[in-house]
């Protein structure tokens, strides 16, 4: 995506070689327009797959989620990292290594929101290493439901998140993909 990649070139701060920062237009200062246009994206690309819930994981996953969402015209459910007071019971559970914090966290969705008959649309903001991808991926298979592919809206493409996520017969869509990232230097797939 275009407009994208002309952001990430403009804006986006490689942090050290592995870790890109997008905090002004995606995760922190959330750019409404941009991310929309990503919804309308991901929804184009994965239109014919019968999707009834998008899932990903809270809190940046949210707001790319919550567009592709609105065009298809069904609901999120974005997954939760941390406890909360009213969802105790009946959560699908798994635990995911967090790419950036580097600690595990259980992130966690209520059964009642997920059934065998859902068709599944994974989103997240950033693909490494696929375990986001992989923990909401688990929360399908014990819901029973057929996850239907995976929108990322950043991938860092030598990392191993796609290829082990392609090996598992993901279908793996995203709209940026980063080949080499350096002090003051990002460079794309294609
Ligand atoms: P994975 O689970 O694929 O190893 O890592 C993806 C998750 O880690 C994403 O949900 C994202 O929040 C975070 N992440 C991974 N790499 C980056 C990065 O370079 N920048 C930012 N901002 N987040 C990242």
């Amino acid at each position: 995506m275009k407009e994208l990649k002309d952001r990430i070139l403009k804006e986006g701060q490689a942090l050290s070689k592995e870790v890109l920062s997008v905090d002004s237009f995606l995760n922190h200062q959330v750019d409404p327009v941009l991310v929309q246009k990503m919804g309308k994206e991901f929804a184009r690309y994965f239109k014919d797959k019968h999707v009834t819930k998008v899932i990903t994981v809270e809190s940046s996953g949210i707001a790319p989620a919550i567009f592709t969402a609105l065009e298809l015209n069904v609901p999120v459910i974005f997954a939760r990292k941390h406890k909360s007071l009213t969802l105790t019971t009946d959560l699908y559970t798994s635990d995911v290594y967090s790419y950036t914090k580097e600690t595990f966290n259980t992130i966690s969705v209520s059964s009642h929101y997920l059934n065998e008959w859902d068709r599944v649309l994974i989103i997240d903001d950033f693909l490494a290493n696929g375990q986001a991808v992989k923990g909401m991926l688990n929360i399908c298979s014990q819901a029973k439901a057929q996850p239907v592919g995976a929108g990322i809206v950043i991938e860092k493409s030598w990392q191993k998140g796609r290829s082990m996520l392609e090996e598992q017969g993901v279908d793996v869509y995203s709209l940026a993909r980063i080949q080499e990232l350096d002090e003051g230097k990002i460079e794309f797939l294609d």
